[in-house]
């Protein structure tokens, strides 16, 4: 094939959806198709060789891209365009992807419906009347919908995997330190993990396998080597031992999910896997955890957003007093407001033991929780979500509810560890998602359960 039909059906199939999707912020249109009609000229090459060569990616809002508008959602960065690339496009470009667009999202990340994008809703392709998932609600439905083959995401709490099992595709959230975080704008430093968003397991290796591995613009990626993951995807889970989690199954799960987790299992000791159950005693504590945590360290990343150095400056100050606070209350959402105000009180002195400290040490205990568990089993099964994707609007009033949509993921972004969303069955219509965990940096075993059942 040539690459600039690939590209052509890309845009196509945009003209043809993303009326109904919405999945984008910004088409590339111009730039991509001039890309691959150069790259029609360099098949044969040596470069065309990559498997990754050619093929058009969609890339979540909140990963700078050099010269493309880069918005988070967000009305402060509206008219951002950035002067760098990430390292992860570095590494894209690298290998020969073609850029066809920016995908919606939660502004800076958070949410876990997309309904907080500061410019539109992404709608569901399975169902337009219901969420896509968030907060990579963009990077999941553009790949369902088939406007691209892949995408990449950020995962803090769960934005990768929620969104992928809400759309039915494949969502990984690598190991924290795997994959480079310069150019992802920070929301929480030490949960953000940028991940690949696909149709199949194999696409989602290839694509972890082209962004992965340490950078020295990262102090906190790590320096490990990176393994072949496509060696990983060999079928084979004999002898495999799973843990499944009792917290993961209770009564919150619908009985839907439940009894396709329980298929699956059930698929995968026809392969010769055994599994039991276990429990992971403090994820209970998980959500409220993570959210004093993360909202605190969002309250002093997103202090830079002042009207000074980036995007939206208000027209209406008359003091620089006047100038942040203007702009800071007219560019962020109401969401991003709620964190702030959050994260910037249990920061506040007097109150710092109470609240960030103690959430720290309870995120030392979900720690070692996973570790206990680890000792003895090679992955941790469950369902990436308690309920399939729910209707717009249903949730958007009641941020605690929509805080509790994240109870099965946030608690592998407190410990680190890596995890991916396949789909595993359909209800009413709307996919549900399953969800393997793995140890640190075996992103490996996490993937040759996951080809299993391909
Ligand atoms: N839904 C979670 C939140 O709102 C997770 C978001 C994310 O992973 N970026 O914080």
């Amino acid at each position: 094939v040539k690459i600039s039909e690939l590209v052509d059906e890309s845009f196509k199939r945009i003209g043809e959806v993303e009326e109904k999707v919405q999945a984008f912020l910004t088409l590339d249109e111009e730039n991509a198709r001039a890309k691959a009609k150069q790259f029609d000229d360099k098949m044969g090459t040596e470069e065309a060789n990559n498997p990754l060569f050619g093929l058009p990616i969609g890339i979540k809002d909140n990963i700078v891209t050099k010269g493309l508008r880069t918005t988070c959602a967000s009305k402060i960065l509206e008219n951002f365009d950035p002067i760098y690339d990430a390292t992860v496009m570095k590494k894209l470009h690298n290998s020969g992807t073609i850029t066809i667009g920016k995908l919606n999202m939660d502004e800076f990340a958070m949410g876990s419906s997309t309904e907080n994008s500061g410019f539109h809703k992404t709608y569901n392709p399975w169902n337009l009347d219901a969420v896509p998932g968030g907060s990579s609600g963009g990077s999941a439905a553009a790949v369902a919908a088939g406007e691209v083959p892949f995408s990449l995401g950020s995962d803090t709490g769960g934005s990768i995997r929620q969104p992928a099992a809400f759309c039915g595709v494949v969502g990984l959230k690598p190991t924290y330190g795997l994959v480079s975080r310069f150019g992802l704008v920070a929301f929480a430093s030490s949960f953000d993990q940028i991940g690949p968003i696909t149709r199949t397991v194999e696409d989602n290796a290839y694509l972890l396998q082209t962004i992965a591995g340490v950078d020295p613009h990262d102090s906190t990626s790590v320096n490990v080597e990176v393994p072949n993951y496509l060696h990983a995807l060999t079928g084979d889970v004999k002898g495999l031992k799973i843990a499944v989690p009792k917290e993961y199954l209770n009564e919150g799960v619908s009985p839907e999910v439940r009894e396709s987790v329980l298929a699956s299992l059930k698929v995968l000791e026809g392969l010769g896997a055994t599994w039991e159950e276990v429990s992971l005693p403090h994820s209970k504590y998980g959500i409220a955890a993570y959210y004093l945590l993360s909202s605190s360290e969002a309250s002093s990343n997103l202090s830079r957003f002042d009207g000074v150095r980036y995007g939206y400056r208000t027209p209406n100050a008359k003091n620089l007093m006047e100038l942040y606070k203007k702009t800071r209350s007219e560019g962020f959402g109401e969401e991003v407001k709620r964190r702030i105000m959050l994260g910037t009180f249990a920061l506040s002195s007097g109150y710092y033991d109470a609240y960030y400290k103690k959430a720290q040490q309870v995120r030392t205990l979900i720690k070692k929780d996973f570790e206990d568990v680890f000792a003895k089993y090679d992955v941790i099964i469950g369902p990436t979500t308690p309920t399939p994707a729910f209707k717009i609007g249903e949730k958007i009033d009641d941020p605690l509810t929509m805080y509790a949509e994240d109870l099965l993921t946030i608690p592998v972004n407190l410990a680190g560890v890596p995890g991916i969303s396949i789909p595993c069955g359909f209800a009413n219509g709307l996919p549900i998602g399953l969800q393997i965990i793995g140890k640190h940096f075996d992103e490996g075993t996490v993937y040759r359960v996951a080809h299993a059942f391909e």
